[in-house]
This record gives structure tokens, sequence and C-alpha cells, in this order.
């Protein structure tokens, strides 16, 4: 396990408060500046480990963002992708429901996006949506919603042991200040205007309630086969850093294989390239 690792997963079984975590956390670079070669090396080593995944079509892996509007969930995305070979690697984003998903279980919708052999998939929000902003408005009853913590830890097991698949769910955590400004940020920047609308200002009423969804997000969900990190997400290069050092380090420790070639590279060689070879040095008539 990284350090990043160690220092921000949620152990299977325990109670955290998300009060007790420091959103504005930085570890001990100061500046962005200073965390941009080991961003850098993390997203170089991603970059590699990925194309070893592609190639061995073994492993793969699901990567689950969540966290409130503004947290950096697109800028982790973004990140991530920088170097990735787009054949091996898909980003998918879930927004609300349409009536036909609607009219299927929660997780009828997810299972299509979960990552085939050889490929990493970032879910940009998620199943977790269904009991988050689900539950905080109660857009199904109790009775329903409660009941998925249990589904949902079903579902990532059938995953993990039936495909391979290694799952790693981070949960952006920043303040309530950093929302705020983040937003302001967004009216004043004509590239980012669009992602603004009121809701995400109404949104700031509930955040006790997300507070304590979250939390037994974190304390129920989190297991052994597809650990919660909470990541402080203040600083967004913090952020990048610990992200993608958790994700290169867990690829690193799945021993994928550049898979052995299954011709006879030699007779290749002798029968191709060689004819090819006293072909040139013929003389031409
Ligand atoms: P954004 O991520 O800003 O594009 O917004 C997507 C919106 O879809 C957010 O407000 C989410 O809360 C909402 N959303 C995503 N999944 C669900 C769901 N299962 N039920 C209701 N709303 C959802
Ligand atoms: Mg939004």
């Amino acid at each position: 396990m990284s350090n990043y690792m160690k220092k921000f997963i949620v152990m299977p079984g325990s109670k955290v408060r998300l009060k007790h975590f420091d959103p504005g956390y930085h570890g001990k670079h100061e500046s962005h500046e200073k965390a941009l070669p080991e961003i850098q090396k993390y997203v170089e080593k991603m970059e590699q480990l990925q194309y070893l995944m592609y190639a061995e079509r073994k492993h793969s892996l699901l990567v689950v963002l969540q966290g409130l509007d503004a947290a950096g969930k697109d800028g982790v995305v973004r990140h991530i992708l920088t170097g990735m070979n787009p054949a091996g690697c898909a980003a998918v984003g879930f927004k609300q429901p349409t009536p036909e998903e609607l009219a299927h279980d929660f997780l009828w919708r997810v299972h299509p996006h979960v990552p085939t052999k050889g490929s990493i998939a970032i879910f940009n929000r998620s199943h977790y949506e269904d009991v988050l902003v689900v539950r905080v408005h109660q857009l199904v009853p109790e009775k329903v919603w409660s009941k998925r913590y249990d589904e949902i830890n079903e579902f990532e097991k059938l995953i993990v042991t039936q495909n391979a698949t290694t799952i790693l769910k981070f949960f952006l955590h920043i303040s309530k200040e950093e929302q705020l400004a983040r937003f302001a940020q967004r009216l004043d920047d004509p590239a980012r205007q669009w992602k603004i609308s009121e809701s995400d200002y109404k949104e700031r009423d509930y955040w006790g309630d997300y507070t304590e969804a979250f939390e037994d997000v974190l304390n129920r969900t989190s297991t052994e086969r597809a650990p919660w990190f909470v990541i402080p997400s203040n600083h967004k290069w913090f952020r990048d850093l610990a992200v993608s050092q958790i994700i290169s380090r867990t690829m690193e420790e799945m021993g994928m294989q550049m898979p052995k070639p299954t011709v006879d590279l030699a007779k290749i060689r002798r029968e191709y390239h060689q004819a090819e070879d006293e072909s040139k040095s013929r003389p031409t008539k």
C-alpha cells in the first residue's frame, strides 16, 4: 500500500465522521509547482500500466468518483485520462435517470458500463447517487434506499470476483467555503458558466444531509474488495497527486505481465524479413 492509500482509506467496518477529515490537507508539498513532478511521475506510470493492462487483457479497473458539486470530479477524469489510450479507457457520467432507467432497478443502467477485461472505466457519479441525492431528497421511500447498501456491496462483489476487476472509490472532500469559492469562479469564467445552475446553490441547504448520507456510504460500503478513499480536495493539485498515486500503485500491485508472443518470432523473421532483405539486395533490372 502506498502512503496515501494507507492515509485515506476507509477501513472496512469503521465508523468515520467527515468532520475528522481536513479537506485542506496537502501533505509535504506546498504548491502545485512543487507537486507537479510527482504528479507527472504517477500519471506516466498509469499510462504505462494501462498499456500493459490492455495488452494482457486479464485485469480491469473501475474508478468511482463521488463528491458534491464542484468537488473536482471532472478535473480528476481529465487528469487521469490525459495520456491513456482511449481504446482501453472509458469515462462515464451518470446524470438524472431517464424514464426508462427509472422503470428498471437502479443498477440496470450501471452494469453495461463496468470495464471489460483489459480496460479501465471511470465513473463520474455512479450507483452511489441512488443512496445520496435519492436519499437526501427522498426520491424513493426509505425502505427502498436503505436496502441499497447491501445490494451495492453484492453488485461490486460480483464484478470483482467474476471479472477480475479492481474497484477504487474516491470521495472528493471539499469544504462548504471552497465550494462557494469555486461557484464564484465559474460565474466569472465564460468557459465554465455553463456548469452553473441555481439548483447548485439550493443544494447547499442540504449540506448536512449530504454529509450524513456520505458518511453512511463510507461506513457501509467500504469493503476490502472495493475500498473508499476520502481525498482532501480543497487543493486541486493535492487531489490529483493522491488519486494518481493510489491508482498507479494499485495497478502496479496487480502483477500484470506482458503476454508472451503466440507465434514463432524467429520463424517469421527468417521467412519474411530475410526474404525481404534478399529481394532488396537483388539488383533491380
Ligand atoms: P452533473 O454531475 O453536474 O452533470 O449533474 C448530474 C446530476 O444528476 C446531479 O445533480 C446528480 O445528483 C443527478 N443524478 C445522478 N444520478 C442520479 C440518480 N440516480 N437519481 C437522481 N439524480 C441523479
Ligand atoms: Mg453540477
